[in-house]
């Protein structure tokens, strides 16, 4: 099958679909088809379908359409672990939703998946053990009803409908276009345009050189500097063992332990010699941009490294365009939009025709779905999670967040064999419903934030925090964000334990 039939043909005609299942999983992102994968293997009695609110699969990689939208961490350890990469390590999105493609193909998935199914509300009833999902057809605005045993939330961390943009004075003032990347308009002409980019992250770091020879120049405006790591995109060892003919799947394990070594020993060395890595990570900027150019300025950030995000920049392209004066770093604050572009609070006037707020997302708990427990609504910021997967008083219900510091979907795995591994636990014992309780040990146990945010605080999470769930002092209650303790652990939880309450 083709990509395009497998976008197309999976919604079945009104009034012909069967409305309950065994699990139901939300999205079809990487979580979701991953999801969808490891129940077709490790559960192929149960009958599930997967409910997607936008018109394909793909999730961050079909809504994000900016140009030179790529992963920023590599596909051996961003691709699942079944279906080896073998292509470049930092791959565009039309790459990586071909990946997602192949899978789905390659495992009959597509007849699984419903696209344009919104969900809107879930509800738990314990007399039935079921919940009900109301669900909306986005094409057809048909209302439509789901019942399943088993939730399987792959929705993601943001909402895809609208990106996060801060509010400034004077915005309405200005006369040129303003876009965020996150709703890339296709007829957004930016040929021989002086454009101004809002933002330091790694969506900035990627439009900029992708646009920087097409404008007529680009401006970064950052509040504060961001590290990157240039490096060229490539996988020397995996490109090496090709050359030996060695098997894909050989090279894809043997580059992804490769990598995920090298991954820890950069953490492990962030939190224990944080100057000598910020050094490394500056000098590496140092050898594109020069002596004489502003590093402290522009690129040194006042955190320590790895408390937020390091992008990485395939073949420094960023800092090439900045050599070659197409790009140029600004690192001020806005004091309000002009007619003709910003004025800054240093006084200093950039002028555009072009803004672009790369300014991030915007946090959606649990995909703006409403819950119910036994007709009592959730809030999940009063529950506690579980190993960043389940929710005290929430039954029957897993949720994929991944990591910040390795690949997501090295989680979207590790949570795949916990699902079905509990789904099997819970046919042997032939109970239908599993909660995750605290037990008499944890009652006072302290319960804070969902990250600590001295350990990790991007700004996304910062300003929605108060919504996550909580978190407790035990390894049990929070979501380590540890793919290297994780990756042991999860395999060997013992689903007997206290924690768990099944009936
Ligand atoms: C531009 C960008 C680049 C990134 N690069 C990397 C990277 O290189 N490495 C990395 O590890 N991480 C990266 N991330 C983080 C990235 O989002 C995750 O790694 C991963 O793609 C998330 O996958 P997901 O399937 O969990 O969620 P998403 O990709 O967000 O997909 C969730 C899906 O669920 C659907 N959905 C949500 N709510 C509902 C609902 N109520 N009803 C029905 N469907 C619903 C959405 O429509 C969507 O299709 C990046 C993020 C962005 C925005």
């Amino acid at each position: 099958m083709t990509m395009t039939e497998t976008r197309t043909t999976t919604t079945p005609k009104n009034g012909q679909e069967n409305n309950h299942f065994d699990v139901v999983v939300v999205g079809a992102g990487i979580s979701g088809v991953g999801a969808a994968y490891h129940l077709t293997t490790q559960c192929p009695d149960k009958s599930f379908v997967v409910l997607e609110g936008l018109e394909s699969f793909g999730g961050t990689w079909h809504t994000h359409r900016y140009p030179g939208i790529r992963s920023d961490s590599d596909l051996y350890t961003f691709g699942y672990r079944f279906k080896p990469w073998t292509g470049a390590p930092i791959a565009s999105a039309e790459e990586i939703l071909s990946y997602m493609g192949e899978v789905i193909d390659e495992n009959d998935l597509a007849r699984h998946i419903r696209y344009q199914h919104k969900i809107r509300s879930a509800s738990w009833s314990s007399e039935n053990n079921l919940w009900t999902l109301e669900a909306i057809r986005t094409d057809t605005g048909e209302r439509l009803r789901f019942t399943t045993s088993f939730l399987w939330m792959c929705q993601g961390y943001y909402r895809h409908e609208k990106g996060y943009t801060p509010e400034w004075e004077g915005v309405e003032d200005f006369k040129g276009r303003i876009v965020h990347p996150q709703q890339w308009p296709e007829d957004l002409d930016y040929k021989g345009k002086r454009v101004i980019v809002i933002g330091s992250g790694a969506t900035a770091a990627t439009v900029v050189p992708a646009m920087a020879d097409d404008c007529a120049h680009v401006t970064v405006l950052q509040r504060s500097p961001t590290y990157f790591i240039p490096a060229r995109n490539e996988n020397k060892l995996a490109d090496q063992l090709r050359e030996l003919d060695i098997d894909e799947t050989w090279i894809h394990e043997i580059a992804r332990r490769q990598i995920l070594r090298e991954q820890d020993e950069f953490t492990r060395r962030s939190f224990e010699e944080p100057e000598a890595v910020k050094r490394d990570l500056l000098g590496a900027v140092r050898a594109y941009l020069g002596p004489d150019y502003d590093i402290d300025k522009h690129f040194t950030p006042k955190y320590r490294p790895w408390r937020q995000r390091v992008a990485f920049i395939p073949d420094g392209d960023l800092f090439r365009g900045i050599a070659s004066g197409k790009a140029s770093m600004v690192t001020d604050e806005i004091e309000r939009f002009t007619q003709k572009g910003i004025l800054l609070k240093s006084g200093e006037m950039l002028e555009a025709d072009i803004i672009i707020t790369a300014t991030g997302f915007d946090l959606s708990i649990l995909g703006d779905i409403k819950f119910t427990v036994d007709s009592t609504p959730v809030d999940f910021s009063k529950t506690v999670t579980y190993r960043g997967m389940m929710f005290t008083g929430v039954p029957n219900m897993v949720w994929i967040f991944g990591y910040f510091r390795a690949s997501w979907t090295l989680r979207v795995d590790l949570v795949g064999d916990f699902v079905c591994r509990l789904l099997e636990h819970m046919k042997k014992k032939c109970v239908n419903k599993v909660t995750v309780a605290l037990r008499p040990e944890d009652k006072d146990m302290p319960l804070k934030s969902w990250i600590d945010s001295e350990n990790f605080n991007p700004g996304y999470l910062m300003r929605s925090m108060h919504l996550m769930p909580r978190r407790g002092d035990k390894p049990e209650w929070q979501h380590t964000q540890d793919y290297w303790l994780e990756k042991n652990e999860l395999p060997k939880i013992d689903l007997d334990a206290s924690e768990f309450v099944y009936m």
